[in-house]
């Protein structure tokens, strides 16, 4: 492919300057193989032509052919449109342009039979196309237009620039016709062989001109299966290099912390599933080299205990750690709880967050450097380059998906031989993206809860049951059980979301008067926050009204409803974090989803799954499912170490997996990929990922 990739496309026929700079602004084409790479969405079959009579509206697209019997034009100035009636014998259906007249008008003549494409809409109860694509119908000639008919995604600034879609299958037409060489093969002959795939030469072509559907589904797989291999080659390669050259520490005692802790203060007996995670990372830590591992587990499955035990290893080994939360208001809980059980064994832990005055953090700064201290609990502040460790052994990132990788590796570098990594995640991700996204993390996964939960309760309620629902939480309050109430906060309605997250704080005082009411949101000042939370954590307040900035981690265990307003407006996964922070303790919790009465499709499904399901992995399949992955929430394809040009990771989960086992299969055998007739392979990663930094330096 070198060659092809150097060779620009300005000099391509019926591109040059102009529209080749236009090609790199708008769609990122800028050489040969760019534009052969530039695949078509989808496919319109041509060669159905349909009869006047047939048609109906929810068609997305026919093709009638007759002549033209009538032509007008309407209107004046701005309106001025042209209308042509098409009769096939069948029926007859008026065409319309707005733009072009002049042009369209010409080409248009009577005598002819003429083929019209295009979309059906009803205007004024008639069925009419609006910008028919036309084509003059010659039976003695072959029609270019026929068969299985490729679009390609272009722009409004493209298309006023005489680049639409046709215009981008005529270039790579050209292209195609003037290359005689064959297209020089990017996989090996023998994974070609075993895989049963198209060659890279065919397979170029048909993708842009299929012959057919079976043939197209061929040349697809090809090039699904190959983006998927290589991002999972790259990934596994890059662990390989990682386990093969960083040297781990080794923590290889246990001893009086972990041992101390274990016997006299564990505050419950352990769930199976956490002693399996914590002897997976135990044997991890123990083995020489560095741990980087995901541990998932679905909300309130009792993660921030296993940190801890973890951390306590880490100290019995002289080393020291560091928990990093995404978020203030969980800095402070995971502080909380971690330094209340540290105390007893005389661990010191200290917290580091953005609001850490001077003379505390010189005091940490210090207490680091000596190696005095042992854990340190913080957020993003733990990354700065003051923050010196003397000897860091552990780092554990809570509630991974508001981190980025680059941030991840920032932390690595404060010791010498890289610490240890322990990634935690509420967020279940679907089984297709953890390979992609975490793929080079080893997994542990806590899939059961602690003993005594019930599961919670939940709920859909309209706008206009509000009196019930105030009924139903007067009765949970006084059963002595706290409420959460939760407004969304989306940074487009900003201020529109502050105003209704005030008024529902304010209905909520007056409409329980007898009660205790708080707010927490992200602008207050972090005292106003702390001590809203404070009143809550303690008991003091029954209800709590906030935005978002609760989803994570917040742990208070005597809540037992949270209410979710508008809850149409928020995200499954969302939805299901925040309904985490209820169903913490032992009694039955409730969460309740208002939504206005008008739903849309969607809405009405995502409140449904809500309702009908608890496990995490289930809602996260069905969120990517509906929203496909690259919308998931903190995990965009941008953390893909190739962008994804065909793969779908919702769709062709068959695909990944297959292309995940020959992954590992060719690295078992050839771990360094050394072998010659992995050469190949080699050279494709490094020019994919080239072609990445150049463009993420561009862009
Ligand atoms: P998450 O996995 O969502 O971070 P937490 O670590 O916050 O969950 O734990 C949720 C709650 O469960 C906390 O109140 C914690 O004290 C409690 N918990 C954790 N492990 C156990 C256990 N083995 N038995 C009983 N309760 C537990
Ligand atoms: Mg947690």
């Amino acid at each position: 492919m070198s060659e092809l990739a150097t060779l620009n496309i300005m000099y391509l026929p019926g591109v040059g300057p102009r529209k080749a700079e236009l090609l790199k602004q708008e769609l990122r084409i800028v050489s040969y193989e760019d534009l052969l790479y530039y695949f078509p969405y989808r496919y319109v079959d041509r060669s159905k032509i349909f009869k006047i009579n047939e048609i109906h509206p929810d068609m997305q697209y026919v093709q009638v052919k007759g002549r033209i019997v009538a032509l007008r034009t309407i209107g004046e100035g701005r309106t001025k449109r042209l209308s042509a009636w098409l009769d096939d014998g069948t029926g007859r259906i008026e065409l319309v342009w707005f733009k072009g007249l002049k042009y369209v008008q010409g080409r248009l003549r009577s005598d002819l039979d003429f083929i019209a494409f295009g979309k059906p809409v009803v205007y004024g109860g008639q069925i009419n196309i609006v910008h028919p694509e036309m084509e003059k119908y010659d039976e003695s000639k072959v029609r270019l237009q026929a068969g299985l008919q490729p679009q390609y995604i272009t722009s409004e600034k493209l298309k006023s620039n005489f680049l639409n879609s046709r215009a981008i299958q005529k270039l790579i037409f050209n292209l195609l016709q003037g290359y005689k060489e064959k297209f020089p093969e990017t996989l090996p002959a023998y994974l070609l062989e075993k895989q049963k795939l198209m060659l890279l030469n065919d397979a170029l072509r048909v993708i842009h001109f299929p012959p057919d559907n079976i043939t197209l589904e061929k040349a697809r797989f090809r090039f699904k299966f190959e983006e998927l291999f290589y991002i999972q080659l790259s990934i596994l390669r890059l662990k390989n290099q990682r386990t093969y050259n960083v040297k781990g520490l080794l923590f290889e005692r246990v001893g009086a912390y972990l041992n101390a802790y274990y016997k006299e203060y564990l505050p419950f007996e352990l769930t199976e599933a956490q002693k399996r995670v914590i002897r997976e990372i135990r044997r991890d830590m123990g083995s020489g080299r560095q741990m980087n591992r995901l541990l998932q587990g679905d909300v309130g499955s009792g993660k921030t205990l296993v940190a801890l035990m973890v951390m306590l290893i880490a100290a019995d080994n002289n080393y020291q750690s560091c928990l990093m939360a995404p978020t203030e208001i969980l800095a402070n809980q995971h502080y909380e709880t971690i330094a209340s059980q540290c105390d007893k064994i005389g661990i010191k832990v200290a917290l580091l967050t953005g609001s850490s005055n001077k003379s505390e953090r010189d005091k940490i700064h210090a207490a680091l450097e000596s190696g005095e201290l042992l854990i340190l609990i913080g957020t993003h502040a733990l990354i700065e380059d003051k923050v010196v460790f003397r000897n860091l052994g552990l780092v554990v990132i809570d509630e991974q998906h508001r981190f980025g990788v680059e941030q991840r590796a920032r932390l690595w570098k404060k010791n010498v031989t890289p610490p240890h990594v322990l990634v935690m995640t509420a967020t279940p991700i679907p089984r297709t993206l953890a390979m992609t996204v975490y793929g080079d993390l080893d997994v542990s996964v806590i899939d059961q809860l602690p003993p005594g939960r019930k599961p919670i309760q939940t709920q859909h309620f309209f706008h206009n049951h509000r009196n019930k629902l105030n009924r139903f939480l007067h009765q949970e309050i006084e059963k002595g059980r706290q409420i959460y109430v939760v407004y969304p906060l989306i940074e487009e309605s900003e201020k529109m979301d502050y105003k209704n997250l005030s008024e529902g704080y304010e209905y909520m005082k007056m409409a329980f008067p007898q009660y205790e009411v708080v707010m927490v949101h992200g602008k207050m000042k972090a005292a106003e926050k702390d001590e809203a939370m404070q009143a809550f954590a303690s008991g003091k307040a029954h209800i709590m009204v906030a935005t978002t900035v609760i989803e994570v981690g917040v742990n208070v265990p005597n809540a037992s409803v949270m209410v979710i307003e508008s809850a149409e407006r928020f995200g499954l996964s969302q939805l299901h974090q925040l309904r985490g922070r209820v169903g913490r303790g032992a009694e039955q919790s409730y969460c309740i989803l208002m939504t206005s009465y008008k739903l849309a499709e969607e809405s009405r499904k995502r409140m449904e799954i809500m309702v009908r399901t608890n496990d995490g992995f289930e809602i996260a399949e069905a969120d990517m499912k509906m929203r496909g992955p690259g919308d998931l929430e903190g995990t965009q394809q941008s953390g893909l170490p190739f962008e994804l040009k065909i793969a779908n990771l919702s769709r062709d989960s068959q695909v990944l997996q297959a292309a995940r086992d020959v992954a590992l299969e060719i690295l078992e055998d050839d771990p360094m990929l050394e072998k010659p007739e992995n050469q190949i392979l080699v050279r494709r990663l490094t020019a994919l990922a080239r072609a990445k930094l150049n463009w993420s330096m561009i862009s």
